[in-house]
């Protein structure tokens, strides 16, 4: 095997423990080519095979599938002869027949998303060929059964025509096995599988209009263009936008020999991990299937048995079957085949030392001889993420660095959600076990239908099992339960993808879909009912679980310790409360980097007074209804400094357009017009004066401390008073107030001299001092551009990139919603730059904004307190940046704080 140079190689071929690619492809080979071709480079038993690149996908969707075959048709032709050598077998030979699977393979793995064609090159003469050269005539029809299903089905398009409908050659199968009396796939006789073929074809014929395709080399191509279809098809376009994934990668096809695990009771498939993927406890773990293909596992129409004895043990108290049942019925490949475990046990190993990472393999006995299908870093809940990592790490196989840069930062976030309740669960009333197939707590209403998920604000999607189709259902609704399915299957693999609450193959559920029911033993349940999971320990729950507040511990709180160890860039929590100011410092907040004391305002005893403020047309009055709020704000700002001891606090002024405070509501009006001794009609007026067109872009941010100072003064002196009184009690605070959207050097000068005369004032007052500063936020454009000038005047910077956001692309933020999905979908911008910072555009402003501000002033801080202070691919910008902190919501400050720690070691590596 040899890559010529100069020649654009679009054909990788691998087999007989050599390659010609390696694992550093994925982005050419997808992550199945390439690590097919490292597991054949070191040793482990692959069946040979080649590799169409994911470059030949962009040809293809650019030039057409003719022009595509031309371009590849040489090469392909040479690695199918090399397969035919290895394995000693002719492609469409109907005497020695050699038979090929294709299967698709992106850069990032993509479960159940795109299109696999298994047993191929198979027509009525090969199949008599087979059936000889096996000597197994059960094996080749059944093989010819699956093939012309799997063609029909993704190639030809024979799906099921509406969601009520079952798949045609299902609908076939059933039939057959109706008038046969039998209930399993593997009851069907020689003739029964004949009969089938003919069936499915006779199905097609009627279907399509034309015959089923016979020459190999035509089901090849078909095959082939149909895995490049699926990278556009619909399943597959809501995965990549779902994770963001850009449609010009394309997918790589794999091609290999097929190998068998239907060929008898010395056959079988299976699905492994070298750690459990819920958990990430170090035990070796899987499930397979003796005489069956692979699809068999994960589609979850077969109870699975496990590998291992140690899981098969724990699997029979799940299913609640005695130790004799489970030898008998459900041994361990352990137990059952101990050669072959010993030889996979070992291939284990090797891999995960090899790729330093827990794998998800795929393998199949044929005949008694073991081959690894595929290998691949395993997706794991984030719990398994973190204790993987961790016990990597104290195992010596990974360093710090990896160990940090191996978090998935946003999986963090299943960490930091609510939990049952430990007094509620112990009144739950469990009405079903099945498998704890992916942790976390839920707790929702019956749904039947992946499609009806939104149907309500918290939904679980009850499934007899799951597919493909059902993805957006899955990803809307809180949890996830099915009746069928083992650890892998679909369901399962997927909800863990997603860190989604799942319980799979709870066997004593019976779920009617046409009546919308779930029965368990004599009870009955309908949609909209309550039902809760606990996917840690597969606990069916009645009702309605009440829930509580995640902890930072073990292992988790080890992983924190390793990130600020090795980040040095500072996280802060945006914070309102002093509970949020407690939930943040709990999660590690290193200082509070927002206060919108506006939100204080709106609390039904504040409310009144803020409105009667902004009614008065007198300063007088309008002081008189500031006196009521320093009290409130006063002990708001005690607390938050209290709970913050020794930390920086920004405090921002008041921001909001005021009319979001007057009431809008004819009764409320009254209410007030009442309380304030004014008439209907006065409050009326007010309300309308008040109204703008774009309130976004009017009397808002310092603009309302400008024309009404009085309201500066008021939250200054709660700010100073509020740090003085904790002074006196031995609290050291360190207060920043931050003047909100300034866009002009003026504008910032005028809150300052405002601030710093009541602080003077105060200090006269008690007959003492305080240390604080005064900052601004950089939120206007212009701010950005004129930084040198407002850093002269200004102690600190904080970027609110939400305002920033949306006056430099002009995009109202409160609008937005009504176009950017569609400019997403239709490719207009990649992504929502509300979520992630526009690094181009935006970014290019927070960079001017602090190289300006620090050219006057090199150790002016800088921080960042929009929503992008918690969005990954945001807070790595910030940090090349150069930016001081970041400030999130928070239940992100562990995400922030572990992002801040992988940036740093990328940036110095
Ligand atoms: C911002 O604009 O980014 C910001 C933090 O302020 P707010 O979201 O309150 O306007
Ligand atoms: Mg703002």
């Amino acid at each position: 095997m040899e890559i010529l140079e100069g020649v654009k190689t679009r054909v990788y071929r691998f087999g007989n423990k050599t390659a010609d690619g390696n694992r550093s492809m994925k982005n050419l080979l997808g992550g199945k080519g390439a690590n097919l071709a490292e597991m054949s480079a070191i040793g482990i038993p692959v069946p040979p095979g080649f590799t169409i690149t994911t470059e030949v996908c962009t040809e293809y969707n650019e030039l057409g599938r003719e022009a595509v075959i031309a371009l590849i048709k040489d090469e392909v032709e040479q690695a199918v002869a090399s397969i035919e050598s290895q394995m000693g077998a002719t492609f469409g030979d109907k005497d020695n027949p050699l038979l090929i699977s294709v299967r698709s393979g992106a850069r990032v793995s993509m479960p159940g998303m795109m299109d696999t064609v298994l047993n191929l090159g198979i027509n009525d003469e090969v199949v008599q060929g087979l059936a000889k050269r096996t000597n197994n005539e059960l094996f080749a029809w059944d093989s010819y059964r699956r093939f012309i299903q799997m063609y029909g089905g993704v190639v030809l398009g024979m799906k099921p025509e509406s969601k009520d409908d079952i798949d045609p050659f299902e609908e076939i199968m059933e039939h057959l096995k109706h008038k046969r009396g039998i209930e399993l796939d593997t009851q069907f006789t020689v003739q029964d599988l004949k009969d089938l073929v003919y069936d499915f074809k006779d199905a097609v014929k009627k279907r399509i209009g034309k015959d089923f395709p016979t020459n190999p080399w035509d089901q090849l191509w078909g095959s082939v263009m149909a895995v490049f279809n699926s990278w556009n098809g619909d399943r597959a376009v809501y995965y990549r936008t779902m994770h963001g994934y850009p449609a010009d990668w394309g997918t790589a096809v794999n091609v290999q020999a097929m190998v068998y695990g239907n060929m008898g009771d010395n056959s079988g498939t299976g699905v492994c991990f070298t750690r459990d993927a819920g958990t990430g406890e170090n035990v070796f773990n899987g499930e397979y299937l003796i005489n069956a293909q692979g699809e068999d596992v994960v589609s979850g129409v077969r109870t699975p048995q496990q590998i291992t004895k140690l899981g098969s043990q724990r699997w029979a108290v799940l299913a609640t079957i005695d130790e004799q049942e489970r030898f008998e019925k459900y041994p361990s490949l352990e137990e059952l085949m101990p050669e072959i475990y010993n030889e996979l046990n070992e291939y284990q190993e090797i891999l995960e030392k090899h790729y330093r990472n827990m794998q998800d393999m795929e393998f199949t006995i044929q005949d008694g001889k073991l081959w690894i299908l595929q290998t691949r870093n395993g997706k794991r809940t984030g719990a398994a993420m973190v204790k993987i990592a961790m016990d990597l790490l104290k195992e010596g196989m990974i360093t710090e660095k990896e160990a940090l840069l191996l978090m998935e930062p946003n999986k963090l976030d299943e960490l930091l959600h609510p939990v049952f309740d430990t007094a509620a669960l112990k009144r739950a009333h469990v009405i079903a076990q099945g498998l704890p197939a992916s942790p976390g707590a839920a707790t929702g209403k019956i749904v039947f239908f992946a499609d009806e998920a939104a149907k309500f604000k918290n939904s679980i999607l009850v499934r007899i099992e799951t597919s493909p189709e059902d993805l957006e259902g899955m990803n809307i609704a809180k949890g996830i339960l099915t009746a069928r399915g083992g650890m892998t299957s679909h369901a399962a693999v997927v909800a863990r993808g997603m860190g989604k609450c799942c319980i799979s193959g709870a066997g004593a559920l019976k779920i009617n879909y046409k009546a919308r029911t779930l029965t368990v033993g004599d009870k009955e349940y309908h949609e909209g009912d309550w039902i809760s999971l606990n996917g840690s320990t597969g606990n069916i729950i009645e009702g309605k679980v009440a829930t509580m507040e995640p902890e930072l511990s073990g292992e988790f709180a080890e992983l924190m310790i390793l990130a600020d160890k090795h980040a040095d860039m500072k996280v802060r929590a945006n914070a309102d409360t002093p509970n949020d100011a407690r939930v943040a410092r709990n999660f590690g907040a290193q200082g509070i980097g927002l206060t919108r004391t506006e939100h204080m305002f709106f609390e039904v005893d504040r409310i009144k007074a803020m409105r009667e403020m902004i009614l008065s047309d007198t300063v007088k009055g309008r002081k008189q209804a500031l006196e009521d709020l320093l009290p409130m704000q006063r002990s708001d700002f005690e607390g938050i400094f209290e709970v913050m001891e020794g930390c920086a606090v920004t405090i921002r002024l008041l921001d909001p357009p005021l009319h979001e405070f007057v009431p809008h509501q004819l009764a409320t009006q009254k209410e007030l017009a009442d309380e304030m001794h004014i008439s209907l009609q006065a409050v009326k007026n007010k309300v309308a004066e008040l109204e703008e067109f774009n309130p976004m872009l009017g009397h808002r941010g310092c603009r309302l401390g400008n024309t009404y100072p009085e309201i500066t003064e008021m939250q200054t002196r709660a700010i100073i008073e509020a740090a003085l009184n904790l002074k006196e009690r031995g609290i050291v605070t360190k207060p920043e107030i931050m003047v909100p959207l300034v866009g002009t050097v003026k504008e910032f000068e005028f809150q300052k001299n405002i601030i710093v005369n009541t602080a003077n004032a105060i200090f006269e007052e008690r007959n003492e001092t305080l240390e604080y500063s005064v900052g601004t936020m950089i939120e206007v454009p212009r701010a950005t551009l004129i930084a040198d000038l407002i850093a002269e005047k200004a102690d600190f910077f904080s970027f609110g990139t939400n305002d920033l956001t949306q006056m430099t692309f002009g995009y109202s933020r409160d609008d937005a919603s009504k176009f950017l999905p569609i400019y997403i979908e239709k490719g207009i911008l990649k992504v929502d730059p509300f979520e992630q910072i526009d690094q181009e555009g935006v970014g290019q402003l927070v960079k001017i904004g602090t190289e300006r501000g620090r050219s006057v002033k090199p150790d002016l801080k800088v921080g960042i307190c929009g929503e992008h202070g918690g969005e990954p691919t945001s807070i790595e910008f910030f940090y090349n940046t150069g930016i001081d902190y970041v400030s999130c919501s928070p239940y992100r400050v562990p995400i922030a704080r572990l992002v801040a720690a992988q940036a740093a070691i990328k940036a110095n590596s």
